[in-house]
């Protein structure tokens, strides 16, 4: 299948890319690595009379740190997430997640700022920043905005980008104090989408109890959603296997689970207390190391 004819621009710089998309509107899509976009291109689910490539565009790839908070431009891909060193150092969950983005290729060009603004509700990235309380930059031809990326996912392939609206990069804060995050996943056996992923921050206090979590789970719902039951139920509890299991067991509560072929809402609701629970465990035992 071919995509609808469209009109291709190459910008090389930022301030372009935004006077395109200020002037085409809503007929212009951006294309940042293409494995999302085009599929939908070619099964004529999206047709843009206009691409505007962001490819060429500088400023838009890299890991830095500054801020108190790791910065992440929006084209860099996940293969670059998965390699870089301060974030294999400094927030290992986000390098555990990367490398098991799809495979070789979707890594190599994927990219994290076409994962977010794409929103697919099995995507990784969505549930790993909710757990690390990231905020996106947004920049438009009016100017620039943040977001915290639990307010930018509002469902299914639907964002709160405005039309005119470039996802710039990824804000992420370092968490401190005794402190440790994890990624568990069950990957489709096709796609690698996750049939359920749970991204799990957890604070442990100097005696050793849950002083707060974050913890945030995609594939089961429309969009990535916190664990809000299992955060309530972990705070203040020792962090021992019983309590994390009994908070686990909640992991589902509140979530209007998608039955679908690979399987049913129960049988999802279960993976999620399994997955919820070996996350939990996993970043308590990362903060048992500091
Ligand atoms: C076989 C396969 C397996 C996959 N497995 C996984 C997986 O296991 N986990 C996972 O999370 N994802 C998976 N994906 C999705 C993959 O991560 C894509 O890379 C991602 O969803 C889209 O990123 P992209 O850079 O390719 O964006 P594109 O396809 O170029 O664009 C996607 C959408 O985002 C918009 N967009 C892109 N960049 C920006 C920007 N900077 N600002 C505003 N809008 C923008 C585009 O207009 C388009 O609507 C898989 C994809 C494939 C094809």
């Amino acid at each position: 299948m071919y995509t609808a004819p469209f009109e291709y621009h190459s910008p090389s710089s930022v301030a372009e890319a935004l006077g395109l998309l200020a002037k085409l509107g809503d007929d212009a899509k951006v294309i940042s690595g293409s494995q999302s976009l085009v599929p939908m291109m070619k099964l004529r689910l999206a047709t843009p009379a206009h691409l505007v490539d962001l490819r060429k565009v500088p400023g838009l790839n890299g890991v830095s740190e500054s801020g108190g908070a790791i910065q992440i431009g929006g084209m860099t891909t996940h293969a670059a997430i998965g390699a870089n060193a301060l974030i294999r150092q400094r927030l290992p969950m986000m390098a555990e997640a990367a490398v098991q983005i799809g495979d070789a290729q979707v890594r190599n060009l994927g990219t994290i700022g076409g994962s977010l603004a794409h929103a697919d509700p099995s995507a990784d990235w969505p549930a790993v920043l909710m757990a690390l309380d990231a905020s996106v930059r947004i920049g438009s031809a009016r100017g620039e905005r943040s977001l915290r990326v639990s307010d930018l996912i509002i469902g299914p392939l639907t964002t709160a980008l405005q039309p005119g609206e470039l996802l710039l990069g990824v804000s992420v804060p370092l968490p401190s104090g005794r402190y440790g995050g994890a990624y568990e996943k069950l990957p489709h056996p096709a796609s690698r989408f996750a049939i359920v992923g749970v991204a799990a921050e957890v604070f442990l206090d100097k005696g050793g109890a849950v002083q707060s979590s974050r913890i945030a789970m995609t594939g089961l719902g429309s969009k990535a959603s916190r664990a809000s039951a299992v955060e309530q139920a972990l705070q203040g509890k020792p962090a021992g296997a019983a309590a994390i299991d009994a908070a686990a067991a909640r992991a589902a509560e509140g979530i209007e689970i998608r039955a679908d072929l690979t399987g049913s809402a129960a049988y999802k609701a279960n993976l999620a207390a399994v997955y919820c629970s070996r996350a939990v465990k996993r970043a308590v035992g990362r903060a048992l190391e500091r």
